[in-house]
């Protein structure tokens, strides 16, 4: 009979979180943990508190984006046994509201695999959620990792969901997985579904002339077949991979047209 302690403690946690939304993908590689972390990024560039939770138990990267991949993680004991961790905190030097990032790849050595059976992975989500001190948070983010598996099943049972953003590429093969993404969030009922294109095409640093390198129109064309709102398209930005080996997001890095398109995404989720 009733709950278990840490199912209760979610709740309980849940309730300071106005806005929970997901951030999935129906395959890898198209920039789901970019995207996740830039719109984190933008929202607490805009002032508001956000948290980020990286439910990819086997490949978690969100950590090293946000520059805090060697933070210490420091837990507290409570009365009844339990600890809760305490989670590291980026601000870029006071250019945004510290963002909380709570991550896997914060408690195993990098160089470590993780291979954990879906019991395992079902708990360390349940943890990340509960057993962490996130306190009040405007956004709670929570980068999944791709396709439709565990984590995704775990997170829904466990809180309400406000929002699911989809990311894809135009490729044609990329929008049939994410045909199945935008599907299983309707499934969950999540309240909210909409899908954003990255490396939608790549201004020639030369000419100034936009390119269609994977195509052109299938995340919007997917979005309309789906009856889901399309939230921008993201350029290819030639800075994102300096920014990302230093740990810092796009959006704080430079004035290039994907931070542009990041922070323009953000302003409609508010
Ligand atoms: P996923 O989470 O979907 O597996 P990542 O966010 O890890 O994908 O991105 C995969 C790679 O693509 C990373 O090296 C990242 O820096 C790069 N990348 C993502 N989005 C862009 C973009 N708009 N422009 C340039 N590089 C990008």
């Amino acid at each position: 009979l009733g709950v278990d302690p840490l199912t209760q403690r979610i709740k309980e946690k849940e309730k300071k979180w106005k806005y929970k939304i997901a951030v999935l993908s129906g395959k890898g590689g198209v920039g789901k943990s970019t995207v996740a972390v830039n719109l984190t990024a933008a929202l607490a560039k805009m002032g508001y508190f956000v948290g980020i939770l990286d439910a990819d138990i086997h490949g978690p990267n969100v950590a090293k984006m946000l520059g805090v991949d060697k933070a210490e993680v420091l837990a507290e004991k409570f009365d009844d046994g339990h600890f809760e961790m305490i989670p590291p905190m980026a601000d870029f030097m006071g250019q945004v509201t510290p963002i909380k990032v709570m991550s896997m790849g914060m408690m195993v050595p990098e160089d470590q695999p993780i291979i954990w059976r879906g019991a395992l992975v079902t708990k360390a989500i349940k943890q990340l959620l509960g057993d962490v001190k996130w306190g009040e948070l405007d956004f709670m983010i929570i980068d999944f990792p791709p396709g439709t598996g565990d984590e995704i099943l775990t997170v829904v049972q466990s809180i309400q969901l406000d929002a699911a953003i989809i990311v894809t590429t135009p490729q044609e093969v990329a929008l049939l997985d994410t045909g199945k993404a935008v599907n299983m969030m309707k499934k969950m009922e999540v309240p909210y579904i909409a899908v954003v294109e990255n490396m939608s095409y790549l201004i020639c640093p030369h000419c100034g002339n936009k390119i269609d390198i994977f195509g052109e129109g299938g995340g919007e064309k997917l979005a309309e077949k789906e009856g889901v709102d399309f939230l921008g398209k993201i350029p290819i930005d030639l800075k994102a991979r300096e920014a990302s080996d230093l740990g810092i997001p796009i959006v704080l890095y430079g004035d290039t047209p994907a931070a542009k398109a990041f922070m323009e995404i953000a302003e409609k989720l508010v």
